[in-house]
């Protein structure tokens, strides 16, 4: 399937591809030793990354889902936790902004969201409430004399740039069926930071642990299902995330193969690393085109429920199978800090968790397969 993209959003993607080059890839094993640099929303903020999909009525870039999966794929090859980071402010933060706040909100918060002073991060999950979202027990009390705030009591966990973030976007219980979304500051004295979470792949990721005890937030009105609906779209973003990285990890095993040899030959010409590679470039391609087509249905405004789980289910598998080989081919020295596929390997993990584990694409699939 061939993509069509716009002269704009050819140069964006160009432009993108650069800044992955010069500006993201050297740093990605600083980064990951640590976290992001500070000025890092300011800079993406400046190249339109962090407003890629948002309508121009906006301020933001207002590209297609096709753009948006491009920009995650290019910038997974240089950092994977840059691309899940910009995945989930674009299609879960920015998105709800477009799709769920009101004129005042926008006034208030997008010039900063744009201008890169306003980091967002988005807080569904909890102790107690992960595959199962609706488990939230997070609370909603209405403010008296305060129309459409809240107070929020609760805990949420894993929260990706939960660290950089200003404002949250926070999944709230109204009552025992309702949930809902909500705009929360962090500086507030309501917000309680537990401290950041060490991960073991996409480790350059500030990811939070907080509490909130009568934090003060503002609502956006939508229902659950509309809210966590931004969940579609933001699957395939993992799933071009999930591509990107093996599309690398396949280059830097091909690479190696080439170079090193054992029995006075090449490991590219031995049958066996040949297998590996093969299987591997097959399920690159295979997955590329399970991204696009989500992506192509997407911008053609088609339901893209089944197919948003295809495309994050097989890229994510892809990506640990294609890892997981190239790192064999790299024997010993793949298990080494000195090569970048054992980074690749670890990173490529979250995807088959972030956004919906592999076992509940599985129980998306069938479910609309078997209706
Ligand atoms: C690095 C990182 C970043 C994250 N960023 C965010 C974020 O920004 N915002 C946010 O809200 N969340 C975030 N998450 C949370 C992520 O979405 C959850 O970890 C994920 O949804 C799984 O939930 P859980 O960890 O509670 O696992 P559980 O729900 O406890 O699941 C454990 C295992 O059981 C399986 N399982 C559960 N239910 C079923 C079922 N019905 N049938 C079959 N198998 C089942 C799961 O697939 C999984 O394999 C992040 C997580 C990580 C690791």
């Amino acid at each position: 399937m061939i993509l069509n993209f716009s002269e704009e959003e050819r140069q964006f993607l160009r432009t993108v591809s650069d800044w992955v080059d010069t500006e993201v890839a050297p740093c990605t094993r600083a980064w990951e030793k640590s976290t992001f640099p500070d000025n890092i929303w300011k800079r993406t903020a400046e190249l339109g990354v962090t407003s890629c999909v948002l309508p121009k009525e906006f301020g933001g870039r207002g590209y297609s889902c096709a753009t948006y999966a491009e920009m995650c794929r290019i910038i997974a090859k240089g950092d994977p936790a840059l691309s899940m980071n910009v995945a989930a402010i674009n299609a879960l933060c920015v998105a709800h902004f477009e799709h769920f706040a009101n004129e005042e909100q926008r006034a208030k918060y997008l010039p900063g969201v744009l201008s890169g002073d306003i980091p967002l991060a988005w807080g569904l999950t909890e102790p107690d409430a992960g595959s199962d979202a609706r488990r939230v027990k997070t609370t909603a009390t209405p403010i008296p004399d305060k129309p459409e705030f809240f107070h929020l009591n609760g805990e949420k966990m894993f929260i990706t740039n939960g660290g950089f973030a200003k404002l949250f976007i926070i999944i709230a219980r109204l009552d025992e069926k309702n949930l809902s979304g909500f705009l929360m500051e962090k500086d507030q004295p309501g917000f309680e930071d537990l401290g950041r979470i060490p991960t073991t792949g996409v480790s350059a990721s500030y990811t939070l642990h907080f509490k909130m005890n009568n934090a003060v937030a503002w609502h956006t009105p939508g229902s659950f299902e509309d809210v966590t609906g931004l969940l579609f779209r933001g699957r395939v973003g993992i799933g071009a995330m999930a591509l990107g990285i093996a599309e690398r990890a396949l280059e830097l095993g091909i690479e190696y193969s080439k170079e090193r040899e054992q029995f006075n030959r090449r490991l590219a010409d031995m049958q066996s690393v040949q297998n590996l590679i093969a299987d591997s470039a097959m399920e690159v391609e295979a997955a590329r085109l399970l991204v696009h087509k989500a992506a192509w249905m997407y911008d053609q405004g088609m339901p893209i429920v089944k197919e948003a789980s295809y495309c994050k289910l097989f890229a994510s598998e892809a990506a640990r199978n294609v890892t997981n080989r190239m790192l064999q081919v790299h024997g010993g020295r793949g298990m080494t800090f000195d090569y970048l596929i054992e980074k690749l390997w670890r990173d490529a993990k979250l995807t088959e968790i972030g956004e919906g584990a592999s076992e509940i694409q599985r129980l998306i699939i069938a479910k609309q397969v078997l209706r």
